[in-house]
């Protein structure tokens, strides 16, 4: 038996990170997804069977509760709410690292175990309420804005050093309740702490960084237990979390110190001036420029999501493509609330995969594009991070809309985006807006093509 449970982790660790492999391509994500999934299956009957467990009443109804919950919550949730359910799944996931760090402690307990149950309860215990917070201000449950105040880096700091002592006292004398009853509620208050002075528009950037804590504390619980796939299983959470993190901060040109400390967001930064005038158009107007173009490029960002416009804009596409126009989509890293949010909402219309370029790939064939379509994006394509060297976002890679020819924008107002900062691509002389929710927009373009 020992062996089999040994097979069983093995197997289950090599189908996760095969798993991880296959996320990495819309093509095979959903597969990866499964893989994944029957892996965690796998590890947690061989982790049973492991234990010596030989009532399973609770563990099935257990089971069954999460199970019910875990499948309502995923079809119920509106994909734009996505990130605010991993950042409930992150901090339910540092709870239970909590949970499993406080359950190991034991008489016999040894200096290791004792820090490794240290660092689960600490890691576990600041992503719980760290992510409650993210979920907060994402949802806009609570503020969204940046929280600083007075004095607030030397709170930080006496927290910092109140969880060092009472973790010392800890390992030192651990038959002793209170110093433990300390770093849970220091580290609890200290996920509230890191997170309240991190402005809404990096709430994404921070759920990337906590689920990586999420791992952590998973892979430090697995110590605690002495289970090897809880640690395999929680440094690749922990790895692919930190990459996530980095690839985000690359793509908007920040540092990770500056999305955690600069409170960006807490104050209008607005420093652009712009010139030119808007020119608005009519659908139908914009339908005699499309029905002429032999190829076209379409840019999506957040309001594609908001208006659930993937269906009419994968019909449009069709009907471009079957009067011999060229199609192509451009995919900007952060369009959207998350990494991959455009490419999920694409892929749920059926869009095929090989039209969706990367911002790297389409930016050297802007110049040849006819029109360019842009669906509710606007930081990801606002040319200031290019020209305007004082713009918050200068120096963001963003994709070249305004080098194409035409460049038709699909939003209902003048409004800003996520960044809240003038957008001079809407004053170009090459840009005409198409004012209106982007579905409706997109459905009045294929009413005239029909
Ligand atoms: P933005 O948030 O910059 O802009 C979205 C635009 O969509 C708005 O200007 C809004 O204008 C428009 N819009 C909203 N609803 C509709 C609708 N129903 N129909 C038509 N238009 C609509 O989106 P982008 O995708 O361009 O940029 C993403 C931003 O999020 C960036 O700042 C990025 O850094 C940030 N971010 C992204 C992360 C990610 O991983 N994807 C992570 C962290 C941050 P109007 O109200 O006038 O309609």
């Amino acid at each position: 038996m020992e062996n089999l449970v040994q097979y069983g982790y093995v197997v289950a660790a090599a189908l996760f990170i095969l798993g991880l492999k296959q996320l990495g391509s819309p093509a095979t994500a959903r597969h990866g997804n499964r893989l994944s999934a029957g892996a965690m299956l796998l590890a947690i009957i061989a982790a049973l069977l492991d234990q010596g467990i030989v009532e399973y009443q609770w563990i099935l109804i257990g089971f069954a509760v999460g199970a019910i919950i875990g499948a309502a919550a995923a079809r119920l949730v509106e994909m734009t709410s996505m990130p605010e359910m991993v950042a409930l799944f992150n901090g339910f996931g540092g709870l239970a690292s909590l949970l499993v760090g406080w359950a190991a402690l034991n008489p016999g307990a040894g200096t290791f175990t004792l820090v490794t149950i240290v660092l689960s309860i600490l890691i576990g215990g600041l992503t719980f309420t760290g992510s409650l917070i993210a979920y907060g201000k994402l949802s806009e449950t609570i503020g969204s804005g940046a929280v600083m105040f007075r004095g607030q880096q030397v709170v930080n700091s006496l927290i910092v050093l109140g969880i060092l002592v009472s973790a010392v006292m800890f390992t030192r004398e651990p038959g002793n309740a209170q110093w433990l009853y300390l770093v849970i509620g220091l580290a609890l208050l200290f996920g509230i702490m890191v997170v309240i002075p991190i402005g809404g528009a990096d709430m994404p950037v921070v759920i990337s960084l906590l689920n990586s804590y999420s791992g952590l504390a998973a892979c430090a619980a697995g110590f605690a237990v002495n289970n090897n796939i809880l640690i395999v299983a929680g440094a690749l959470v922990g790895a692919s979390g930190i990459i996530l993190t980095r690839i985000m901060c690359k793509a908007m040109n920040r540092s990770l110190g500056n999305v955690l400390f600069s409170g960006f967001g807490s104050v209008s930064s607005e420093t652009t001036e712009v010139e030119g005038e808007i020119k608005p158009i009519s659908v139908q107007d914009a339908y005699y420029v499309l029905e002429a173009a032999s190829n076209v490029a379409i840019v999506p960002g957040y309001g594609m999501a908001v208006a659930q416009a993937q269906h009419v804009v994968k019909e449009l596409q069709e009907l471009l493509e079957n009067n011999g126009c060229d199609v192509n989509y451009g995919i900007h890293p952060v369009a959207g609330r998350m990494p991959g949010h455009m490419n999920v909402l694409l892929a749920e219309a059926d869009v095929p995969y090989d039209q969706l370029l990367e911002m790297d790939d389409i930016n050297p064939r802007m110049e040849t594009v006819d029109v360019c379509i842009v669906i509710g994006a606007n930081d990801v394509v606002n040319p200031a991070a290019r020209e305007v060297e004082s713009s918050p976002i200068y120096g963001m890679p963003i994709i070249n809309v305004d080098q194409a020819r035409t460049v038709f924008v699909l939003k209902r107002s003048m409004a800003s985006g996520f960044a809240g900062i003038e957008n001079p691509l809407f004053y170009k002389d090459n840009t005409r807006m198409l004012f209106g929710d982007a579905k409706e927009s997109i459905g009045g373009l294929v009413r005239e093509f029909d």
